[in-house]
């Protein structure tokens, strides 16, 4: 007798530890205050949330394959927008500036998750992000791609599968500016901010309506999902010797080639093997330069010039006068 309460007794306690339950997901668990901060970086934030979740830069340059021609970074992950914004700052993406109206594609095959169609609700603009599952890229993570300053809203919907390559919208700078940004009067030029987080739960949040924030969410530089491999998080890329720092990047040409065939995340714009159109100049003196270059190198000189006396007292007077002279980008 007592052998067999000992037997049920040992049974119970293997029924009530369920092996098999320990591995499935947990049910609507939702992200921490601190994640909610890291991702959000929201005013009553302290940044130091964000750089401990892997907003710091990395290192990591994108190289495109022999002969091919992509869009690419021209203000790179997490550089310092200290000097655009009211408060220490980082950016949260890659940017690619295009024309107007490029089609900007989704780098691998997922589910939207969100679709910010207000273009001032952030600085991001119209905004679409998509959650993408280990089966959908080949990493054991589940990865969350965005894609912002559409010109329009994007055809897609919010719980729509898309595949990788699939069409989202088209290129713009749409997003809020600071009021340091209004008060000179630059325009955005027309760019691609593209940013990934990544998390080992399937589970997220969506806060104010504008962010989605995963369970332990941790900031990804974009470029770490192109090497096809764990892991991607910011500090392991910083650390990477330099001959690792180069990222091959898998591409989609216009003409619906894959190289390699097999990547499962393409850049977000598509390469060609032809020259692409150039994306419009850099703005000038509160303008877009459609001027020609001599013309364009002359009014660049004099924004600059104009520009040195409103950098003075600034935390940091040459990236104020550089930021100046380059107009805003987020
Ligand atoms: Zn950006």
């Amino acid at each position: 007798m007592r052998c067999a309460t000992f037997l049920i007794g040992v049974l119970l306690i293997l029924l009530l530890s369920d092996p098999a339950g320990a591995q499935s997901e947990p049910a609507n668990e939702s992200p921490d205050e601190e994640t909610i901060c890291a991702i959000t970086r929201s005013r009553d934030c302290s940044i130091d949330a964000a750089v401990k979740r892997g907003l710091f830069e990395t290192g990591l340059r994108p190289r495109f394959p022999t002969g091919i021609n992509c869009r690419t970074i021209d203000e790179h992950w997490a550089i310092s927008y200290t000097h655009k914004r009211s408060r220490e700052s980082y950016h949260g993406g890659i940017d690619m500036p295009a024309p107007w109206g490029e089609a900007i594609v989704a780098a691998a095959a997922g589910t939207v998750v969100a679709k910010v169609t207000d273009p001032d609700r952030t600085q991001r603009g119209i905004e679409v992000i998509i959650q993408h599952s280990p089966d959908d890229t080949g990493l054991p993570l589940w990865i969350y791609t965005s894609y912002g300053h559409f010109r329009s809203e994007p055809q897609v919907e919010v719980g729509q599968r898309v595949a990788m390559g699939e069409v989202l919208g088209e290129t713009g700078n749409s997003g809020s500016r600071g009021e340091r940004q209004k008060r000179v009067n630059r325009p955005r030029r027309p760019a691609l901010h593209f940013a990934a987080i990544f998390t080992e739960s399937s589970q997220y949040t969506i806060v104010r309506g504008t962010h989605v924030v995963p369970v332990d969410g941790r900031w990804a530089d974009p470029v770490a999902l192109y090497r096809g491999l764990t892991p991607i998080d910011s500090h392991s890329m910083k650390g990477l010797p330099t001959s690792q720092k180069e990222v091959d990047i898998a591409v989609l040409l216009d003409s619906g080639e894959v190289i390699p065939p097999e990547a499962k995340i393409v850049w977000p714009y598509k390469c060609s093997r032809n020259a692409l159109v150039p994306p419009p100049e850099r703005y000038c003196n509160g303008r877009r330069c459609s001027v020609s270059r001599q013309q364009s190198t002359s009014q660049s000189t004099k924004a600059r010039r104009g520009g040195r006396g409103r950098c003075r007292g600034a935390a940091d007077v040459r990236a104020c006068r550089e930021a100046r002279s380059r107009g805003p980008r987020l």
